[in-house]
């Protein structure tokens, strides 16, 4: 698995100036003084202030794109406050929230509570001391890191569980899933569905004559070149070994008329693919059939595959039609 291990310690370096001058930290406070002073020692330490004077501000700023990961609020502000901010933003389902420093001057622990309560992440309460604020902002820094680092390995792990390792066209389960998903929105909206089924022609001879890893080779060219000449709606998806399924939805006419799968096919045999053994021909058999209202998965794949078996007998390196 290429997923890394999140756990490391994020070295901040506060001692060099300027190293981390890329990283905002939203600093929200209606006292001029107040964001004056904080934006002054964040400066100092290198890091890039984004200043909002009141709640709704802040929000909008830390809504919005490219939104700093850290935040200052002021407890108490004019319009919306830091709690109220906070509420808000919790509300809001992201995998990458900002963390979130509360200022208060209200030392009671149940102002504190209700702080926390609301989505606050840590709270420092004034007066405070520098040295005690940059600690409180290392650790969100820390954590904020780890988060981003937990999203990219449960991408990672999502990606890995949809993609054929190989050639990361879709893998079987996936494509699958999308031709349930695509029938029933075709049915739904009366669209027409064509779904095309793969299979190399005499591939079991690139394999015999030049090794399973041109063969391999062979297989990522073919889903390279099929994939480019795909639209950003079709699906294309790894159905068994050699075997690959495409599903069109949204087709104008039958894919008999449109001629799309017949292209494909001679795309396929007027392109070579590259390999260890130097740039190869191959053709496919397709095998086609159109969504009608009753389809099911297993009912228009099974029309595709009788097609695509005749599309073989036929001399292969064609598209054969399901009925
Ligand atoms: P036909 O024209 O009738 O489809 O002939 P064919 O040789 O393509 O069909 P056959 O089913 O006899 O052989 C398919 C071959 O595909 C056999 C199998 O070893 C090979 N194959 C399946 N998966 C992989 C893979 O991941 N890598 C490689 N290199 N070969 C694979
Ligand atoms: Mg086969
Ligand atoms: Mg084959």
């Amino acid at each position: 698995m290429r997923v890394e291990t999140p756990f490391y310690a994020v070295d901040l370096q506060i001692e060099t100036p300027g190293k981390h001058r890329h990283m905002k930290i939203l600093v929200a406070d209606d006292s001029r003084i107040s964001q004056t002073i904080i934006s002054a020692i964040l400066k100092k330490w290198g890091y890039d202030p984004v200043l909002a004077a009141e709640g709704h501000t802040a929000l909008d700023i830390l809504r919005g794109p490219e939104a700093p990961k850290i935040a200052i609020l002021d407890w108490n502000m004019p319009g919306m406050d830091g709690v109220e901010v906070c509420r808000r933003l919790r509300e809001l389902s992201t995998s990458d929230p900002p963390y979130i420093i509360m200022v208060t001057s209200r030392g009671e622990k149940k102002d504190i509570v209700s702080g926390l309560e609301a989505g606050a992440n840590d709270y420092i309460i004034k007066p405070f001391d520098n040295a005690e604020l940059l600690a409180r902002i290392k650790v969100g820094h820390r954590m904020t890191e780890l988060q981003s680092e937990l999203n990219k390995a449960k991408d990672a792990l999502a990606y890995e569980a949809h993609h054929d390792p190989l050639t990361s066209a879709l893998n079987r389960r996936a494509i699958l899933t999308a031709l349930e998903r695509e029938l029933s929105r075709a049915r739904r909206e009366s669209s027409i569905l064509a779904i095309g089924l793969f299979d190399i022609d005499h591939f079991k001879r690139i394999n015999d004559t030049f090794g399973h890893q041109v063969g391999d080779d062979v297989l990522r060219g073919l889903v390279k070149l099929l994939g480019n000449n795909l639209r950003d709606y079709d699906y294309l998806g790894r159905y068994g070994g050699e075997e690959f399924l495409i599903i069109t939805p949204g087709q104008k006419s039958a894919p008999k008329d449109s001629g799309l799968y017949g292209r494909l096919c001679q795309l396929v045999a007027s392109n070579k693919v590259e390999s260890k053994a130097g740039t190869l021909s191959v053709t496919v058999s397709i095998g086609v059939a159109t969504g009608a209202r009753e389809s099911t998965v297993n009912t228009i794949i099974e029309a595709a595959d009788s097609a695509l078996y005749k599309a073989k007998n036929d001399g292969r390196n064609r598209v054969a039609y399901a009925d």
